[in-house]
């Protein structure tokens, strides 16, 4: 008897957003035959990192008709993972030697933002991915029709008409640093200081001489905090929790830097309360608290939900099961290195579209989904860490890998991530010009030169 091999499958795919994860997306549909169109908002392809001294209406991110900026970079941000680790698979983020820009590039291990957006453009020309982007193209819907295909409802930037096409699928690629998530603060409706989001942070000089709190213990408060020092009168860190090289009060390397606990309250007379009952005169309160995950364009009927910052129910971060293969996310997954991951999720959705992949039923997913979430439940975690992977990248990296039938993921890439993670920890102020790892840059530099000569 002849094996009766799967149906190949060619889709047309609408991808929402192109920046890291949007870009690879198309270039996995297209690999796989399928035909892409990618709608974007912005001006330009590189989403997070096209860089804008603009900021927001309203910094603190609260108005819903604030004017909107996707950017939530600061003018002086260096890539917090090297630039080996940071890149594609196999469109490594090196200076190419050919590269008529070459003088022009920050050649540094952890360069700046605009190497960054200059590294996502040049994928996009190599694949010819910039050709499938609609610019300034905003998507206002999504949602099933009955025959099984999506509608997708688009508006141009200078425009009010609206534009109204069909899918067979949707990939979801809008990032997820662009709405604040803010901590409640008693008493804040009375406190007279300024408020903000980091995602409004671009440089320290309107800090000058000021007294700065920020909220927050992540990458964004530790980069800025530090940077401020520099300019504000005092700055004080307000932390739920410290690492093992984190000490509360006064920090050792700055004569005006000071760590908390939580705020508790804050007063009319422009006091601010710590738990641990310090209290500080301040001007401005600048929130490093994160971000929501956000889709106001999409109508699943209530199949996905965002619930404190769980997106659910998706099976490994990725399927609605109920939805499978028709609608995906990349990218939600947090504290990973994104683009590989991205990259290989882009790889499994396209190859399920396309039937060379073959998903679980959607009860078995399901019933993966329902396994992982009672997981997270026993072990205490709140809903919002449902998409921190850190704890797994790599199981879930090797997970996706086997999926695809994609080349192993490098062992020098792991021991590089984690080589990195301590380094951070341990020397937070020049991890990023300091390294002991240079053994597997030289490993990353050998892999590399398959893709580069
Ligand atoms: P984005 O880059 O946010 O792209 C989403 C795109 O979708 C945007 O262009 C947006 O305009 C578009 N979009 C959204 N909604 C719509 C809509 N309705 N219609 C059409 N288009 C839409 N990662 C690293 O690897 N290394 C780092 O050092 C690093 N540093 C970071 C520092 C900061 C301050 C931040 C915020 C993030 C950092 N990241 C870093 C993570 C970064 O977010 C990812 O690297 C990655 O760029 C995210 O890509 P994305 O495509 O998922 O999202």
């Amino acid at each position: 008897m002849p094996l009766e091999l799967p149906s190949i499958e060619f889709h047309h795919v609408a991808v929402i957003g192109a920046g890291a994860s949007g870009l690879v997306a198309a270039r996995e549909l297209r690999r796989e035959g399928h035909t892409a169109v990618v709608f974007e908002r912005g001006d330009q392809i590189g989403g997070v990192w096209v860089y804008t001294p603009e900021v927001e209406s309203d910094t603190l991110g609260v108005d819903p008709h604030r004017t909107f900026v996707h950017c939530s970079l600061y003018e002086s941000l260096r890539t917090n993972l090297p630039r080996q680790v940071m890149g594609f698979r196999d469109y490594p983020f090196v200076v190419r030697e050919d590269d008529d820009h070459e003088r022009s590039r920050d050649t540094r291990r952890f360069p700046g933002h605009r190497d960054v957006l200059m590294y996502l453009q040049d994928f996009a020309r190599e694949f010819g991915i910039d050709e499938l982007v609609r610019l300034e193209t905003e998507v206002v819907y999504v949602g099933m029709v009955e025959s099984g295909k999506w509608k997708v409802k688009s508006r141009k930037r200078c425009g009010s008409a609206i534009m109204e096409e069909y899918f067979d699928a949707v990939v979801v690629c809008v990032g997820h640093y662009w709405e604040p998530r803010l901590a409640e603060i008693s008493g804040i409706d009375l406190w007279p200081g300024k408020q903000m989001h980091s995602h409004n942070y671009r440089i320290p000089e309107p800090f000058r001489d000021k007294v700065v709190i920020l909220i927050g213990n992540s990458v964004s408060a530790n980069d800025i905090s530090r940077e401020i020092a520099g300019t504000a009168k005092e700055v004080h860190l307000a932390c739920r929790t410290v690492n093992e090289h984190q000490t509360m009060g006064k920090q050792a390397v700055y004569n005006n830097m000071w760590c908390h606990p939580m705020i508790k309250s804050v007063h009319e007379d422009g006091t601010v309360l710590f738990q641990d009952g310090s209290v500080v005169l301040a001007d401005f309160i600048m929130q490093c608290t994160g971000y929501k995950y956000h889709f106001p364009f999409l109508d699943t009927n209530g199949i996905v939900t965002v619930q404190d910052n769980r997106v659910g129910p998706l099976y490994k971060h990725v399927f609605p099961p109920e939805l499978a293969p028709w609608l995906s996310f990349v990218g939600l997954a947090w504290k990973v290195a994104p683009f590989p991951m991205f990259e290989l999720q882009s790889k499994w959705i396209a190859g399920a579209l396309h039937n060379r992949i073959a998903l679980p039923s959607q009860k078995k997913m399901m019933a993966d989904v329902k396994a992982f979430y009672s997981s997270l439940e026993a072990s205490g975690k709140p809903y919002r860490y449902t998409h921190n992977i850190s704890e797994y990248q790599f199981e879930y990296i090797d997970w996706l890998v086997a999926q695809c039938g994609a080349p192993a993921h490098e062992e020098w890439r792991k021991q590089m991530y984690a080589a990195t993670k301590k380094s951070k920890i341990t020397r937070p102020n020049s991890y990023r010009d300091e390294w002991e790892d240079q053994h597997l840059v030289w490993q990353a530099n050998q892999d590399f030169i398959k893709f580069t000569v």
